[in-house]
């Protein structure tokens, strides 16, 4: 078979909208609605990890998914001493890639209730993640590179896709040869057992491929040790620094960093644009996965001219969303991660309250971590201090003169990931695609949910180190070949 063929399909995913299919992952998850999953270091040596702790159903805090006993000190050594490249043919490497693509698959139930119950996923985001994940796999297998790896990576994924985003960076890691050391996020690493253990089933040898749950700790670990070869890290812009700096007082120089890290996505919506269509748009950029993507749209300009009827369209369609359980299908928006993201965003919208900013929100439901969809006025990108990583989108006005200036307000958050125009004029399309500088560019539609393979996914500037993953050049920077200088 022709594993090289770059044209595999990605993956089909479900249509949420078709009762048979409903029923059948009603049927598939039911076994999983009570299970307690236990988490804990899958090593190529014995594992002696610290007391198990308990996790929380972000959406329920009477629901515990299981528990995760961490890695300990000598789990890491234990580790890094039985790291191997993994030395099979490239052909070897893909097809192993793509049988546990197809075991992900297989076991969808499971993930459709660990990813609700862990990560307070509704059912739309679990069928995204789910599909990137299985595209990943199939997609790096595929372009399985011949040239030697770089030997040991660590891999420190976030719990905001701790499905695709971790199973991403370590199948690119495993596509090339090397040996990977994996640190999912601490909120979610019942789903990283989970997945490790159908990479190791699907026949990736557990030398070439260790699981080490835990805080920043084990974080640290992984990225001060010189026998690491490389790191892939997708989070903060902040921790990004911090394991630059470590790498490069502590690994061989010129280790490369995979960096995938946060924006300030701005979305500008001139008189030109179809309201229907930017109002869709805009909802599913800052609403859909409760705002946890770090594609969301944060900062909306909309062309004064028509901006009050436009947002009073806005708050129609935010008035229908379905706050609630990610177990239920209805639900548009869940719960964020944990209690400490619900106070941060919180405590935001406090203070746009108070500064008589807040322009619509929401009712928020009673227990668990929920932050409702909220709109909050602001002058520009400018006002915006940080990423508020949840379910607020903030809402600027321009006039049509001022176009350039927001361009320029813009770039200079220094930011770089995803940005989005809704316009019909097609002069300005070419115009502010050109002038505003975002890894991502969308244009009249929305501005999440890159697909791999078409869509290749990375920012620029504070927003991460590129080459995008899923895309043709990703893979040279897990390999001892450096990139080509090429644009993408
Ligand atoms: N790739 C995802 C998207 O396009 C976002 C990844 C992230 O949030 O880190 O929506």
């Amino acid at each position: 078979p022709d594993l090289f063929a770059p044209e595999r399909p990605n993956s089909k995913g479900f249509d949420l909208t078709h009762q048979p299919t409903l029923d059948l992952i009603d049927a598939a998850r039911a076994p999983f609605a009570q299970h307690r999953w236990q988490a804990a270091p899958l090593l190529a040596g014995d594992a002696a990890p610290k007391a198990p702790r308990d996790l929380t159903n972000p959406a329920d805090p009477a629901d515990s998914p299981g528990s995760v006993a961490e890695a300990s000190a000598a789990d890491i050594e234990t580790a890094l001493a039985h790291a191997a490249p993994w030395d099979a043919p490239a052909e070897d490497r893909a097809r192993v890639l793509n049988r546990a693509a197809d075991l992900y698959e297989e076991n969808f139930g499971e993930i459709f209730a660990l990813l609700a119950r862990e990560a307070g996923k509704i059912p739309l985001d679990t069928v995204a993640e789910l599909r990137e994940a299985v595209d990943f796999l199939r997609y790096y297998g595929a372009n399985a590179p011949q040239d030697p790896p770089v030997g040991l990576f660590t891999c420190i994924s976030p719990w905001n896709f701790p499905l695709a985003i971790f199973t991403g960076q370590i199948a690119a890691a495993l596509a090339a040869g090397n040996a990977v050391l994996s640190k999912p996020a601490e909120q979610t690493p019942l789903i990283a057992h989970r997945a490790i253990s159908l990479l190791h089933e699907a026949g990736v040898p557990k030398t070439a491929l260790q699981l080490l749950p835990g805080a920043g700790d084990v974080g640290a670990a992984l990225t001060s040790d010189p026998r690491i070869g490389g790191v892939a890290f997708t989070g903060s812009t902040e921790t990004a620094q911090k394991i630059r700096a470590t790498m490069a007082e502590n690994l061989a120089p010129g280790a490369p960093l995979i960096a995938e890290t946060g924006g300030l996505n701005a979305m500008i919506v001139d008189s030109t644009a179809l309201p229907e269509q930017a109002v869709q748009a805009i909802v599913e950029s800052a609403f859909q996965s409760a705002g946890q993507r770090c594609s969301a749209l944060r900062c909306l300009y909309v062309q004064e001219d028509i901006a009050t009827p436009f947002t009073e369209m806005l708050i129609g369609a935010m008035d229908a969303l379905h706050i609630g359980q990610p177990w239920q299908i209805s639900t548009d928006v869940g719960p964020v991660i944990d209690e400490e993201a619900r106070a941060g965003i919180d405590a935001h919208i406090q203070t746009a309250r108070a500064e008589g900013r807040l322009v619509y929100e929401l009712k928020t439901p009673n227990a668990g971590t929920f932050i409702a969809p909220t709109l909050i006025k602001i002058g520009g990108i400018a006002d915006l201090e940080r990423e508020i990583f949840g379910p607020v989108l903030h809402i600027a006005t321009f006039k049509s003169h001022q176009l350039d200036e927001v361009i320029g307000a813009i770039n200079a958050t220094g930011y770089g990931l995803t940005f989005g125009l809704m316009t019909r004029i097609d002069d300005r399309v070419q115009h502010v695609t050109e002038a505003v500088h975002a890894g991502n560019i969308y244009v009249n539609r929305n501005q999440i949910g890159a697909i791999v393979g078409s869509q290749p996914f990375g920012g620029e500037g504070l927003s991460g180190t590129g080459p995008k993953a899923g895309g043709p050049h990703y893979l040279t920077r897990f390999t001892a070949r450096p990139a080509p200088e090429a644009p993408e």
